[in-house]
Formats: C-alpha cells, sequence, structure tokens
C-alpha cells in the first residue's frame, strides 16, 4: 500500500516510528528555513515538515507542490514545538525524508475548506471537490453509519433485504412517475418506482413476512427546499401484525439509531391522533419541541358584532408568553406573515395582556374589557403575554395558525439545537375529498386499510373514515408513514370504486394485485422512513441534498454531468420516439 497510516491517527506514542503517508495537500507555508505542508486524507490531516539545513534540493522541491497535488511521502514522526490542541494530531509532525508525486492538481474553484469561499452552484459542479470538505464528508459518514446500523437492528429482528426492480409499471402514490421508454416494446414505457409499495405487499403474499430495503424512488414532483426527484428510503413491511406491533418495532428502530448514532436514549415516543393534532397544533406533523397549543373561543366571540369572528367556523388562537411589549412593527409584519398566499389567512387579531394588567386588543371595539378577561383567562395567559387569533373555514385556520405557531417559535427562540421530540400520529383519516376534482383521493395511498370500526362508513360518509395508518415525526418533519394494509380482494375492490376507478381501469392497474389476493394473502403492513430526510435531522442540516452523495439542483439538474440532457435521433429513433411532431 501507499501507505502504513492514514493521515488522522499519528500521535505522540508513535513518536520516532517511520511512517509513509499519502493525500492531498490542503495548504503549505513556507516560514524561513522550514516549510509546512498540511496533509490531508479522509481521516483527517497532518503536519508535514521540509528542513531547508537538512535537506534543501527536498525543500525546494516540496515549495513547488500545488493545493490539491496528490502526494505520498516517508518519514519519522516527531513531537512539535508548537502543538495544536485542536487536531487530533496536532501534537505531532512528519518530517519528511522524501516525498512522490503522485498526481499533479489545476488549482481548484473553490478553497476546500470548512468555510469555502464557493457558491452553491460552482460547488454542485465540482461535487467531487466539495465532497473533500470536511462538513459533506462528516455527513456521507453519518449516513453511512445509519445504513449499516438499520441493516444490523433490522437484519437482528429477521428481516430480510430485498430488491424490488427500478423498471416497473406506475404504482399512483400522488406524484407523477418518471417513464422509461422500451426499445424492444414500441410505444410502451416502463415507469420508474415512486416506491416499492406493491412489490413489497407481494412479498408478504410471498411468505417473506419481515422484509426491507434501502432503496432509492423517483417522483417527479415540483421541486421544493426539501425534495429531490430522487430519493431513498428506508422500506418495510410486515406480515401477521397489527399496528400496534408495527409502531413498537420500528420504535425500537428509532430508538437503536437515536443510541447508536447520537447516543441519545430516547423515552417511549407519545402517540396523537390526527384530529387532535389539527385541534393543538394545526398541523399533522406537530413540533412539540415546544408548546403554545391552540385555544378555540368560539363560544366566547360570537354574537357581539364582529362580523369577521361572527362568521367563522372557528375561531383559535395562540398565547405567546412575554411578547405583550411587540411593538406595532412586529404586530404588523405577523400580519403581513398570516396574510401571505401561501399562509392564506385573511387578518390577525391580537390581544396584549400588559405586564401592568392592562388589556388592548385590535378589537376594543367590538369587545368589552370583560369579554376580553374572558378569553385571556381560557388561555390560561399572564400579564405580559400576547394572545394572537386567527378566524375563518376549520381546517384552513388551523393549519394558518400552525404556520404562526412555528413563526413564533423561532422568534420566541423555542427550541434548542440537539434537542429532539418524536412522536407517533395515528388515526389519520383514510381518504381526502377534493373540490377541484370532485372525488375522493387517498389520504395514504389506495392500499390502506380502513379502521374495520369505520368501514360500514364507507358507504355512507367516506369522508369520515378512519385509517389504520401512522407517520413518525421527529421536530416538525414527517419522517415517515405507514399503514396496515387491504388483504382482502373484495375491499380493495371497493376502496378503488371510492376512489372513482371503473372496474376495468382497477383491473388493468392492479389485477396483479388482487389476483395475488386470491392465493393465500397474510395480513400484512408496513412503513417507509424519509432517509435523506432522517440523517439531515440527525445531522443538524438543513437540507437533504447536503446528505447526499450527488444531489440535484433546484431545477432538477444534476449540473456536473449536466443531464438532463438530449439523445442523439438515432437513439429517439430505436426508442420509437417522435419529437416535436
Ligand atoms: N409506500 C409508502 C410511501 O412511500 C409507505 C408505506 O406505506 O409503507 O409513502
Amino acid at each position: 500500500m501507499l501507505r502504513t497510516h492514514t493521515c488522522g491517527e499519528l500521535k505522540m506514542a508513535h513518536q520516532g516510528l517511520d511512517v509513509k503517508l499519502s493525500g492531498w495537500v490542503q495548504r503549505s507555508r513556507d516560514m524561513g528555513g522550514l516549510t509546512f505542508i498540511d496533509l490531508r486524507d479522509r481521516y483527517g490531516i497532518t503536519q508535514l515538515v521540509f528542513n531547508m539545513e537538512v535537506n534543501g534540493t527536498l525543500c525546494m522541491e516540496a515549495r513547488k507542490l500545488g493545493r490539491e497535488f496528490v502526494i505520498s511521502v516517508n518519514g519519522k514522526v516527531a513531537e512539535r514545538s508548537n502543538k495544536n490542541p485542536k487536531m487530533p494530531t496536532g501534537d505531532v509532525e512528519i518530517l519528511v525524508d522524501n516525498f512522490t508525486v503522485l498526481n499533479i492538481s489545476k488549482t481548484p474553484p473553490f478553497t476546500i475548506e470548512d468555510n469555502t469561499d464557493g457558491g452553491e452552484e460552482l460547488r454542485m459542479k465540482y461535487r467531487y471537490l466539495d465532497l473533500r470538505r470536511n462538513a459533506n464528508k462528516k455527513n456521507l459518514e453519518l449516513r453511512h453509519k445509519m445504513a449499516i446500523e438499520t441493516r444490523n437492528y433490522l437484519s437482528s429482528l429477521h428481516f430480510m433485504e430485498i430488491e424490488t426492480p427500478y423498471l416497473i409499471k406506475s404504482t399512483p402514490e400522488g406524484a407523477r412517475d418518471f417513464v422509461v421508454p422500451s426499445r424492444m416494446n414500441p410505444g410502451q414505457f416502463y415507469a420508474l418506482p415512486q416506491s416499492p409499495q406493491t412489490f413489497k405487499q407481494l412479498l408478504m403474499v410471498a411468505g417473506f413476512d419481515r422484509y426491507f430495503q434501502i432503496v432509492h424512488c423517483f417522483r417527479d414532483e415540483d421541486l421544493r427546499a426539501d425534495r429531490q426527484p430522487e430519493f431513498t428510503q428506508i422500506d418495510c413491511e410486515m406480515a401477521f401484525v397489527t399496528q400496534e406491533d408495527i409502531l413498537n418495532t420500528f420504535e425500537g428502530l428509532a430508538k437503536h439509531l437515536f443510541m447508536s448514532v447520537l447516543k441519545m436514549k430516547m423515552d417511549e415516543f407519545p402517540r396523537m391522533s390526527y384530529a387532535q393534532a389539527m385541534d393543538l397544533y394545526g398541523s399533522d406533523k406537530p413540533d412539540i419541541r415546544f408548546g403554545m397549543t391552540f385555544t378555540e373561543i368560539n363560544e366566547l366571540v360570537k354574537g357581539k358584532n364582529f362580523k369577521v369572528f361572527d362568521e367563522a367556523e372557528l375561531v383559535v388562537g395562540i398565547n405567546a408568553a412575554g411578547c405583550s411589549e411587540y411593538s406595532r412593527k412586529q404586530l404588523d409584519e405577523l400580519t403581513d406573515f398570516v396574510k401571505r398566499p401561501q399562509v392564506g389567512a385573511s387578518g390577525l387579531v391580537y390581544i396584549r395582556h400588559g405586564a401592568d394588567g392592562s388589556v388592548k386588543s385590535s378589537v376594543d371595539k367590538f369587545y368589552s374589557q370583560d369579554d376580553l378577561a374572558a378569553i385571556l383567562e381560557k388561555f390560561g395567559s399572564k400579564p405580559g403575554d400576547l394572545v394572537l387569533l386567527l378566524a375563518g373555514k376549520r381546517e384552513k385556520t388551523q393549519t394558518a395558525l400552525g404556520t404562526l405557531r412555528l413563526e413564533m417559535g423561532k422568534r420566541m427562540n423555542l427550541t434548542t439545537p440537539g434537542d429532539f421530540k418524536p412522536l407517533w400520529v395515528i388515526d389519520f383519516p383514510l381518504l381526502e375529498w377534493d373540490d377541484e376534482t370532485r372525488r375522493f383521493y387517498a389520504k395514504h395511498h389506495p392500499f390502506t386499510s380502513p379502521a374495520p370500526e369505520d368501514i360500514p362508513l364507507l358507504d355512507t360518509d367516506p369522508g369520515q373514515v378512519r385509517a389504520n395508518a401512522y407517520d413518525l415525526v421527529i421536530n416538525g418533519v414527517e419522517i415517515g408513514g405507514g399503514s396496515i394494509r387491504i388483504h382482502n380482494k373484495e375491499l380493495q375492490k371497493k376502496m378503488f370504486t371510492v376512489l372513482g376507478f371503473s372496474d376495468e381501469e382497477a383491473a388493468d392497474q392492479f389485477g396483479f394485485l388482487m389476483n395475488a389476493f386470491e392465493y393465500g394473502a397474510p395480513p400484512h403492513g408496513g412503513v417507509a422512513f424519509g432517509f435523506d430526510r432522517w440523517c439531515t435531522i440527525f445531522g443538524g442540516g438543513e437540507s437533504i441534498r447536503d446528505f447526499m452523495a450527488f444531489p440535484k439542483n433546484n431545477s432538477g439538474r444534476d449540473v456536473m454531468i449536466d443531464s438532463p440532457s438530449a439523445i442523439k435521433f438515432e437513439q429517439l429513433k430505436e426508442l420509437n420516439l417522435k419529437i416535436g411532431l
């Protein structure tokens, strides 16, 4: 090998040892008769010393080495006179006897340092250089550890990792499919899987009662900050289980990852129904690192001639502790915030609960001091607090207040980095009504089982049916979700009917699954976790991109390999594709 040690491991204990190291020139400094070079590899940085007096020729050669040259050195480990306690190898340096240049390098387009001077787009183009930087390297190390620990844990519970195909037929999960033309079947297309959902269910029919896969999934969605067209799931399925078994098994996995990766022992994860999450936090992925939960005050505010409240389905608010002194400007900012189209509230009402006990609101015209005092009491508000109220249609108002709550949480600094608050959200509705297309959609996906006691409602009031579905949420981020599946052909058929599929459409798209249900399908259920997101949360990162080796940019492009790109006319012809006709 071209090295006896790595650049991250030499310490005082190695003093006097002859070693060989290989790596990249991070930087070099000439100080009088000495030249210092920081040599870097994946494991760390070791200082090399060249002494003009000891070997002038070698020292002159070393001075010619540019940044990112790849070299191999032979030398002796020595104690440093000027130790650097911040570096693991900071006690020692290498007195170099000779070195070889293994490869030269152009000057990199940005500095390979923790605080680099390279902009995002430039770093994406030279991702292989960006990956030499510590932060990215650490993120991929964490990702590797998460993957290994997941495999070890699940394998110890007899889960088998089984690969499912990437060239499949479309499975509807709410997003658009990426499609691949088939040369051998002119005019026909494969779809890339949005998830291995139907395959993992077929594996249950096949009798592999515990399956998992760390797997790429593809969704052609409009990109948002936290989305990538291809991403990775920890995809899991189990047979002969209830929802309770699944929650316990995967809470076990989550706790194992907290312990092995972050050295954190977690208590039992709380559980909250979807309805409760919406009523208290205005979100199906509540951030429970702080309180400030919702209080509904319909019965206290109606009938006082304030039209906005009188006409509202819901009047609801939060109590922001210690914020009564918010300035006019701050309150205007909050009003603008809730009125943005993304939030969609029509306005914001506030009640200041002055530190001196005084009460002042933006609706003093309609409400007496007694009325306001009753509202404050309902909120449990203390002198010095500020109550913020929204009104309107129930769900929309809850969601808007949920967004305002998170914004206030940020402004009030209510979260601490390194604090993790996981929970399960359960009892999701099975279906979601869409006003535009005037039909129901599956809230999770069409294979999710209704709660058995709600099955009769499928005929009478489908919107009220609850699902055996659950999400794992950490710090307000949905880390994963799953459900108990339908395993009965008739119920699956019925579900497709409720979703507006004709019998032919259902048979055409999902005949293979419904047929399989006729050959002894066991009861089963599962879950899938967004692996990139989970790594991002554990790594304290902002974007899932930072935890992927080769991510795409905001427009879904890989700017390094320049993809997507046009293909040759001959290729199009071979694929029977006609462009622009
Ligand atoms: N296939 C589902 C998804 O990707 C997860 C599951 O139900 O297991 O969201």
